[in-house]
């Protein structure tokens, strides 16, 4: 039986999150039959709402899931409000009551899963009441799952986990990083650990270098105001970029438990080099988009969205190169790059492999008179818009003579099977339920990327760029180009 017992009590239930994410998901659980009977869902946020009205709210929410009417009214009966000041303790009694009378009414056994759909400023007060108004109770698990930004640098991270480590344990809380419940970042690892062609390859002896591109077509939309305080660094490097190159260069677990996992990411953050300031100015680069056009599409410049600074100085785009000082991968640069407004939505990994001893078709000459050169092997892992691999090898061209020519291997994911494969959050809340953590990010991770991340930052606050320096619908500035050219590198960049 696939049943899983719990009792999930959303803060901040009437949000973007908890509507476009958790409550879909939620009904996926259900309609797989890994919730059935013996759940529930406490939304709470400072709204008045009544059962009924949230009810409706949650139906509306899976529509396009196509639920038949008695599908979607018995999800939605498990489904109870209750209005919440987070910082009123008071209001903690009531819910206490609730989750009470909800534990016994459906027998959850005290299993419990508190969802802070919230900014995280309220983190601390809320963990802080669940224990004094004693809402943790000594049967079942009591689990906690938080949303990113997970402080916005080191010292601020750290007190917000001291906060929250007050009350939970490391093993109860689950750090979502949506991206490590994204099926192509899971496959890194069967990549990586199932193919020795790969493995045995996969260090500094046959690698040249890597490439992480997450590039986002969008602009800042309606996020302009929580934006403008983050930037691209904040927002995506030392979350979900630091955790792809951790899965990228960890060493193979001796299990694939999360225990293994967990301890070969560490350990990999750790190797990844710590810049002087000096150093950092040289490796990461900056952009802010300014006015553009794509496709006959017009474009306001960044500081032309609605709510950021007319001024603003946070960045839209970052590239970087990381360094990783370990035996596997000394000398291989690590470079990333993500953007808004950029050519194209794409997220994708780039092992590019280093070139054959000696070339021995040098001499060739192609179709158009000029000697072939033999372009390098590259393993492409696509995570978004499509999923799946490519490998770019190289052939003989057919005809007389003897030219090679690349060739390239693709797989990728069909439609069908994306579209019925489970979404990331779906994912991670059935994770927080079995209670295994290995797709979320841990307290040692955390703490080690703001390190990393927080060099770059205070050596960019102390210098200023002339923004903006790249056009919407690029690909970003020039000097993300420079960064690789200035090592014989380019990107590669093909859907
Ligand atoms: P939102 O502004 O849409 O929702 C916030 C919720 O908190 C609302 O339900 C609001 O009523 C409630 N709330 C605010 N102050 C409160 C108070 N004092 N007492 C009780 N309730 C209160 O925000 P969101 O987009 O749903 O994001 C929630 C969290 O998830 C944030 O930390 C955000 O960074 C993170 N996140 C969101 C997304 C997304 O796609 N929306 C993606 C990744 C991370």
């Amino acid at each position: 039986m696939n049943e899983k017992i719990a009792l999930f009590t959303i803060f901040g239930g009437t949000g973007d999150l908890a509507k476009r994410k958790l409550y879909p998901s939620l009904f996926r659980l259900y309609r797989k039959g890994n919730l059935v009977d013996h759940f529930a869902v406490i939304g709470t946020a400072r709204r008045e709402w009544s059962d009924d009205h949230y009810r409706e709210i949650v139906r509306e929410t899976i529509k396009d899931l196509n639920p038949t009417k008695e599908e979607a009214e018995a999800f939605s009966s498990h489904f109870y409000y209750q209005a919440h000041n987070v910082n009123d303790s008071d209001h903690y009694d009531t819910l206490k009551k609730l989750s009470d009378t909800l534990n016994e009414q459906y027998e959850l056994g005290g299993n419990h899963i508190y969802y802070l759909a919230m900014a995280p400023q309220f983190f601390g007060t809320i963990v802080q009441h669940l224990k004094s108004q004693a809402i943790l109770t000594d049967n079942g698990f009591d689990r906690l799952v938080i949303e990113k930004p997970f402080g916005s640098d080191y010292a601020s991270a750290y007190q917000l986990n001291e906060e929250i480590r007050a009350v939970f344990p490391e093993k109860d809380i689950f750090r979502i990083d949506h991206y490590l419940g994204k099926e192509m970042i899971q496959n890194i690892s069967a990549i990586r650990f199932a193919n020795n062609i790969f493995e045995s390859q996969w260090n500094n002896r046959y690698i040249d270098n890597v490439q992480i591109t997450f590039a986002e077509s969008l602009g800042v939309e309606d996020r302009g105001g929580y934006y403008d305080h983050s930037g691209a660094l904040k927002d995506m490097v030392q979350n979900h970029i630091l955790q792809v190159v951790a899965l990228l260069a960890m060493e193979p677990p001796v299990a694939f438990s999360e225990a293994e996992i967990r301890a070969e990411k560490v350990k990999a953050l750790q190797a990844i080099r710590l810049y002087s300031e000096k150093e950092a100015l040289e490796n990461f680069i900056r952009g802010q988009y300014g006015q553009g056009e794509l496709d006959d599409q017009k474009f306001v410049a960044y500081r032309k969205e609605p709510n950021v600074a007319e001024d603003s100085q946070t960045e839209t785009f970052v590239a970087g190169k990381f360094l990783i000082d370990n035996f596997r991968w000394s000398g291989v640069p690590f470079y990333i790059r993500t953007g808004k407004r950029l050519t194209e939505k794409g997220t994708r990994i780039n092992i590019v492999f280093k070139q054959v001893p000696v070339n021995v078709f040098k001499d060739d000459i192609d179709k158009c008179g000029e000697k072939t050169d033999l372009p390098p092997n590259v393993l492409t892992i696509y995570i978004q818009p499509t999923e799946g691999f490519s490998m770019t090898l190289n052939g003989k061209e057919i005809g007389q003579g003897f030219t090679t020519t690349p060739v390239k291997l693709d797989y990728r994911h069909s439609a069908e099977t994306t579209g019925n494969s489970p979404e990331a959050y779906e994912k991670l809340l059935l994770d927080s339920l079995n209670g295994d953590g290995t797709n979320f990010s841990h307290w040692d991770e955390v703490a080690q990327s703001w390190r990393i991340v927080d060099i770059i930052r205070q050596a960019w606050d102390k210098t200023s760029v002339d923004f903006p320096n790249y056009a919407a619908g690029s690909m970003g500035p020039d000097a993300a180009f420079d960064l690789l050219k200035q090592d014989g590198f380019t990107w590669d960049w093909e859907p």
